[in-house]
């Protein structure tokens, strides 16, 4: 069992620090937020007053942040991580950042001698608590099975993309298709009940027929249709609008740097800031259900 710091104990990193104490890991967290770190220590979890505190004696940190500045601030300059980690720490960073700022971040690591990896994941708040999300790793080969073991803890299906940033680069093809499956899904579902279909008839019909896909099987969007979702709680909680918006602008400006045509990304980004400018950014992005007006 590994000495592991936590730190983000947001939606996602709570459920997640919270299986690696329950795999008999010796966690260490820290969050900005008391009321998250008071949740984990009331597990078995132990914390610390700063980030360098608590990263003290770990022999790998993971980092489970909203964005790309967020990481940087952790990590990089003189206050960062990565100024005082020891060499041979693991860190493994799975937030959903740019690809570029996860090279960053990796470059810096590398001069100190410090394995690092982007393993952003999907699977969602259900996929977290779980311990069933998919881990989607960049970085160096030896790096990706030191993190394995650890990562197991925390998922069911863990890849390896590729180099530095690899991880990202997968993570953010994978939303945007994503939100444009979950703007399809709640369009084609207006348009069936508009017509005088049940949702959750036409549900169990397209999940079993060629439009089937993950919002219709796990996530769907439409009030009422599926226990245990956020649309079956006001679109509480979840995988907010805001940070949705924040994955298709970074699909976004690597198709611009990359010429790569992406319109459908790109009206899908449009409609999730429609969305958002609409006051809906904290909600959870299944509610882009409502743009089509179901309740
Ligand atoms: P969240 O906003 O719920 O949690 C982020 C946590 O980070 C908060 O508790 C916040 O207090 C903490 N934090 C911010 N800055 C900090 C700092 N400097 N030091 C310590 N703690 C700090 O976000 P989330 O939904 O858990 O998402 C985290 C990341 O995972 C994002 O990059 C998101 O895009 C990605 N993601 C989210 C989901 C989802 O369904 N929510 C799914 C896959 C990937």
């Amino acid at each position: 069992m590994a000495k592991i710091t936590f730190i983000g104990l947001g939606n996602m990193g709570g459920p997640m620090a919270s299986n690696l104490v329950k795999a008999g890991h010796e966690v260490t967290v820290f969050d900005l937020s008391k009321d998250a770190v008071a949740a984990l220590v009331s597990e078995g979890a132990k914390t610390a007053g700063t980030a360098h505190e608590a990263a003290n004696g770990a022999e790998c940190v993971i980092t489970m942040l909203p964005a790309g500045q967020h990481v940087e601030a952790v990590y990089l300059g003189d206050d960062g991580l990565l100024a005082r980690l020891p060499a041979g720490t693991l860190v493994i960073d799975s937030s959903t950042i740019a690809p570029e700022t996860a090279r960053g971040v990796a470059e810096v690591a590398r001069a100190k001698d410090i394995p690092f990896l982007d393993a952003p994941v999907s699977g969602g708040v259900g996929g977290a608590k779980a311990g069933t999300l998919t881990f989607i790793c960049g970085g160096a080969e030896d790096a990706f099975n030191k993190a394995r073991p650890i990562l197991d803890a925390m998922g069911k299906n863990i890849f390896h993309a590729g180099d530095h940033g690899s991880g990202q680069v997968a993570k953010i093809c994978n939303n945007m298709l994503l939100a444009i499956l979950m703007a399809g899904t709640s369009e084609a579902l207006a348009l069936g009940v508009k017509n005088g279909l049940d949702p959750a008839v036409l549900s169990e019909i397209m999940k079993q027929s060629s439009g089937g896909n993950w919002a219709l099987n796990v996530y769907n969007p439409w009030p009422g249709v599926m226990d245990g979702v956020p649309a079956s709680r006001g679109y509480e909680g979840g995988f907010l609008v805001n940070l949705m918006n924040k994955d298709l602008g970074l699909a976004f400006d690597n198709a611009v740097k990359n010429h790569a045509a992406i319109p459908m990304g790109s009206l899908a980004r449009n409609l999730f800031e429609l969305h958002a400018g609409q006051g809906n950014g904290t909600l959870d992005f299944s509610s882009i259900q409502r743009l089509y007006k179901p309740e």
